[in-house]
Order: structure tokens, then sequence, then C-alpha cells
């Protein structure tokens, strides 16, 4: 099989980051602005950055429409931050006229952690990434105030019930925070397996 192209939405926000992340744990990557470069992709990360800013560009773009399609199609997604946002069926706080792609069965509540702590970091137990805590940078973040019963939550900011910050439904991977800024690429890793994955098993059924 040949290695499978992971797209990173690149109209806003840290998809260099993401890029160069996903290069580290091996991907073949491509920047997406235009539609034409959807094609053939077999995941896409949306990054972190702006989510009204992304979700306005992916309208000019034209992105819109294809995205969901193929989201819709069940297409491997990871979203950081404003790209959780843009994969959140429901978001609290949105602005005006703010939509996102959705897929992902959360109640989202944007700019979450308040003024004071507009931006921490913590270190997370996350379910599915061996070798210790992850260190989580979390920056204007939101967090996952609900979750359907499909969805998997795999991390929280603290162990006693706190809010979501981390969490999977099927081919959907979603985090409050930023793994591409910090060195620690284990969740890239999960998202290329995941990507991986889903590649072998629709080559398997053609
Ligand atoms: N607060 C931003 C938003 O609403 C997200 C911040 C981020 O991606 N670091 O989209």
């Amino acid at each position: 099989m040949s290695t499978p192209v992971v797209g990173v939405l690149a109209l806003q926000g840290d998809f260099r980051e993401h890029l160069a992340a996903l290069a580290s744990v091996g991907a073949q990557v491509r920047a997406v602005r235009r539609p034409s470069e959807l094609e053939g992709l077999s995941g896409i990360v949306i990054p972190g950055g702006e989510s009204t800013t992304i979700d306005k560009l992916t309208r000019i773009f034209e992105l819109r429409e294809p995205l969901l399609a193929l989201l819709r199609a069940g297409l491997p997604a990871y979203g950081s931050c404003a790209g959780m946002i843009m994969l959140a069926d429901r978001v609290v706080d949105t602005a005006p006229g703010q939509q996102t792609l959705g897929g992902l069965d959360i109640t989202v509540r944007r700019n979450a952690f308040g003024r004071q702590v507009d931006s921490f970091e913590a270190d997370l137990d996350f379910t599915g990434v061996e070798g210790g805590p992850v260190h989580a940078v979390f920056i204007r973040a939101p967090w996952v105030e609900k979750v359907g019963a499909g969805v998997a939550v795999l991390a929280r900011v603290s162990s006693d019930g706190q809010p979501a910050v981390a969490v999977r439904q099927g081919n959907l991977l979603a985090t409050s925070f930023h793994p591409e800024i910090t060195g620690d690429l284990r969740v890239h890793r999960l998202f290329a397996a995941m990507v991986t994955d889903h590649a072998e098993k629709t080559q398997a059924n053609r």
C-alpha cells in the first residue's frame, strides 16, 4: 500500500507545526488551501488558531462543502483547539453566524477557561497514549461540556470529573490543547495510526 497522505487545513492558525509534527512521525503531508488539494487524502488535521476565521475561510475558499462530504464519508480527522471547535456538533459561545463542520457528538464551550487562565499548561493522563502523562498547552482553549454516547473521553484537565479536553469518536479525534507545539509526538502518532488503519480497511474492502 502506498503511504497515506495526511492533509492539514492551511488557511489560518498553526498548520506549519502540525505539518512538521506529522512529517516527524513518518506521515506524508500536504497543506490544503483549495478543494483540489483534498483529493486522495487519507486523513485531515484542522489546526489551532481562531475557529471563527477558519470557518469563514473554509467557506470563502469553497472548502466547506467538500470537507463536509469527506467527513460524512468517514475521513479520519484530528482537530486541536480551534480544530476541535470546527469538528464539534454543538458550540456554546459562538461568534454571530459561526458554523462548524461537525461530526463529533460533543458540546464545546469556546474560550472556556476564562480570562485569568487564558493560557496554561498541565500534565494529563491520556487514554491510548503510552509512556506517561502528556504535557498539554492550552491557549484560549475550549473544553468539552457534554459528550454523546458514542464518544470516548481520552483526557480531562484533572481526574475529579473536570471537563474533557481530549475525545475520540470513531475516526474523529480532538484535543483542546496543542500537542503540535510541544515536541511530544505521541498524539500525532495516535492520529497517524488511525489514518493508516482506516486506509488499510478501505483498501481491503475495494
Ligand atoms: N479561542 C480560539 C477559538 O475560539 C481557539 C484558540 C486556539 O486554537 N488556540 O477558535
